[in-house]
């Protein structure tokens, strides 16, 4: 099975956390969370259309600078989205620089920034022509829990407690589909037009009742060609939850936001006997994290996003997540990068 998509972290456990998500094909990546992003090349980071950041406390947010100045004389836009009151901060960013130089003139670089409330609630528009002067736009017309729909996979969202609204992402890529030519040459199918119509219809889960006129006077249903044509296989689930307090709302959405994911890359930050300070602080504990996982059916999940309180044994919240996991034990936990855990992560 080849992938719409590969993610991977952008620094290692403790350091901030953020996902890389690069796509195999085309010259485009998109990212979850905006801190340090050191690790990132200036032609990886070029390369991003999209970036979703849970909320603006300064280990999400602070490489917003980073990528503004690598973004600024590229043409088209870029699109960022947070919870309420992110477009805000996005302004006060932009603020604290001169831009007496941007005109009519420049390059023509938009900001696009939304708000997420459950669904997108606002929209403003930052243009380098206007000096980044703040405009309020025309929100997408998207479903509730959806970032960002394409023809290839949708961003889902959800909002969690921490303290202050945080988001918890989901890439999920639509279902593939693939054509059989041999079906197609038994049943005396011919190429044409209508088979890539099929395709997307497979792919949006049309009725099954959808027909397609495949020469004249012959039309054939989408369950035919479910049966014989077409091979469909479910596309990747990736999961981004960071900074939640453990509350059972917010393992109930976490759960959900999860479900079935191949990957889940979820915040173990502190080990069970400081609960206490997980408590305080609005966070996971790494057991939590792991119990999570299990209920949500994850394949895989990787842990991160560590207090540094445990720089010197990583492996006690590798191995807490694992126990509470409890599905393939350390095949199935990944902490790439953790000093503990070298050599485990796929
Ligand atoms: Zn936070
Ligand atoms: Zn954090």
């Amino acid at each position: 099975m080849t992938w719409l998509v590969q993610a991977r972290l952008i620094n290692e456990p403790f350091g901030d956390p953020g996902l890389f998500v690069d796509f195999l094909f085309g010259r485009r990546a998109l990212m979850f969370d905006l801190g340090d992003l050191a690790p990132l090349s200036p032609r990886e980071l070029g390369r991003v259309s999209h970036v979703f950041v849970s909320h603006a406390h300064m280990d999400h947010f602070a490489g917003f600078d980073r990528l503004l100045r690598l973004c600024l004389h590229r043409p088209g836009p870029l699109h960022l989205a947070g919870p309420v009151g992110f477009a805000d901060r996005v302004a006060a960013k932009l603020a604290a620089y001169t831009w007496n130089l941007m005109d009519a003139g420049s390059t023509d670089f938009v900001l696009v920034v939304d708000e997420f409330d459950g669904r997108i609630v606002r929209r403003c528009r930052f243009a380098a022509r206007e000096a980044f002067a703040r405009r309020e736009a025309a929100r997408p017309d998207l479903p509730a829990g959806c970032l960002l729909a394409e023809d290839q996979f949708v961003i889902e969202g959800t909002v969690l407690d921490h303290g202050t609204p945080c988001l918890g992402f989901a890439l999920q890529e639509r279902r593939q589909v693939n054509v059989r030519k041999d079906a197609l040459g038994a049943l005396a199918l011919p190429v044409g037009p209508w088979l890539n119509a099929a395709k997307a219809a497979m792919r949006r889960g049309d009725p099954d009742a959808t027909m397609f006129e495949v020469e004249p006077g012959r039309a054939v249903s989408l369950a035919m060609l479910a049966e014989t044509a077409l091979r469909v296989a479910p596309g990747q689930r990736i999961a981004y939850l960071v900074d939640l307090a453990d509350t059972a709302e917010n393992v109930a959405r976490a759960v959900r936001l999860a479900e079935g994911a191949h990957r889940l890359f979820i915040e173990a930050a502190f080990a069970e006997a400081d609960a206490a300070i997980a408590a305080a602080r609005r966070h996971l504990t790494a057991g939590r994290a792991g119990e999570i996982a299990r209920r949500a059916g994850a394949r895989r999940v990787v842990p991160f996003h560590f207090s540094p309180r445990y720089l010197d044994r990583p492996e006690l919240l590798v191995a807490e997540v694992e126990a509470a996991f409890g599905k393939g034990g350390a095949d199935a936990v990944s902490a790439a990068g953790s000093p503990g855990c070298r050599g485990r992560g796929r």
